[in-house]
Parts: structure tokens; sequence; C-alpha cells
């Protein structure tokens, strides 16, 4: 369409909302790369309805699936560490589906901006997912290759879910721009403290909370 723009990237610079980590109530649950000294340039936060979309989607055919992560930038208040907050999945509708890839077309990210203008005000695009039916968790050249084109921000991250043997991790910039398609991040399930976690990715360990000086919860 001649003269037809896509607003993959804000016009203007945008900055992280200031908030507070939502931490309290929250589960870590870490990758076998997490504290390997990577510093991943953000954290990355689930509600409970967004990990179960994901879930269910990811469950939901034999192919690969996907789409895009829906919720908020963030600067901590305290620490200026940057998080995002995943509260909402809007599974692509127009990606070409096949056996052994997933890709995003222009009509997909037309018809996914429509929906957040519509549904989720003020929200971004925080990520993208999708699924790797019995293949584990990584990130193909093609999938880096969409990440960087499509998800170019230092704090949009790349979701991938093997939903035959329930695993999971994120690929998240490193602070020094750096991006690994093979080493993925775990995440804070939020509302998930107190053994209401829903989480059941296998390949990620639930982190306790350690008490310094009393209990967070108190
Ligand atoms: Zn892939």
């Amino acid at each position: 369409m001649p003269g037809f723009k896509i607003r993959i990237a804000p016009v203007e610079i945008a900055q992280p909302e200031a908030a507070l980590r939502p931490l309290e109530f929250s589960q870590r649950w870490d990758s076998p790369y997490d504290n390997f000294g990577l510093r991943p340039a953000v954290s990355v936060f689930v509600t409970r309805p967004a990990y179960i979309r994901i879930c269910v989607h990811a469950c939901s055919a034999d192919v690969e699936v996907g789409g895009v992560l829906v919720g908020q930038w963030c600067a901590d208040e305290q620490t200026g560490e940057e998080f995002i907050v995943i509260k909402h999945v809007l599974p692509a509708r127009h990606t070409r589906q096949g056996s052994v890839y997933l890709t995003f077309t222009q009509d997909t990210l037309v018809d996914l901006h429509d929906q957040i203008d519509k549904r989720f005000e003020g929200e971004k695009i925080v990520g993208w997912f999708h699924t790797h039916p019995r293949m584990g968790v990584f990130l193909s050249h093609y999938d880096t290759f969409l990440h960087h084109n499509f998800f170019p921000e230092p704090w949009q991250v790349a979701l991938v879910v093997e939903p035959f043997s329930s695993v999971a991790g994120f690929f998240i910039r490193q602070e020094n721009g750096v991006f690994d398609p093979t080493r993925y991040f775990g995440f804070h399930e939020m509302d998930g403290a107190f053994g209401r976690s829903v989480v059941r990715w296998q390949n990620l360990q639930k982190v306790e909370v350690e008490s310094e000086g009393g209990s967070p919860y108190e």
C-alpha cells in the first residue's frame, strides 16, 4: 500500500515509566544461565493471566505459533533498574505458520498495533513469543533476524516455549548490547509466592526468598 507506514518503532524517544519493581508476592524463576555473570538489560515480570494465556496458546497447535507480549517498560524508582511487566498476550493472526518456522508479516503488526490501541491504551509491545514444538529453547538465525528487525529496543524480549517437554526461556539483550541466541533467562512470576505458583516450565528453578533482616512479606 503506497505511503502506508507500520509503526514498529515510536517516533519520539521513549522513556521507561517510573515504578517500583513488583517484587512483593512475586516468585523468581531462574534459568540455567542466570547468575553466570550475564547482565540482561531488563528483568521480566509476568502476570498470572498472561502466563496462563501463553501456555494455553503454546499448546493449541502442533506447529509453531506465536504472538506479541504486551505491557509496560519501567525503571525502578529506587535503583534505576529497568524491567518489563508482561500483562497481555496477543496471538498473531496473520503469521505464516509452518512446522519449523513462524514469521511476522506486515499485516500481523498492523493488526496487533490496532488491537493494542483499542484494548490496552498506553501499553507497549515488550516482546514476542513463539513455540518450538519438539525443538528446544533457542533462537534460530531467522528468529534472531526477526528479533532485531521487529523488536529492536534494548528492552524488548523474545520468549521461546517448547510445549511438549514444557520448557521455556526469555532471550534478553545484555546491558552491553550482546544478544545471545543460545542462553536464555528466567523471570518473576507475579502473584506466584506462597506456594500459589502456576509455573510448570521444567527447566526453570524456583528461587527461594532469602530473609535479609526479615521477610519482605511481613
Ligand atoms: Zn524459532
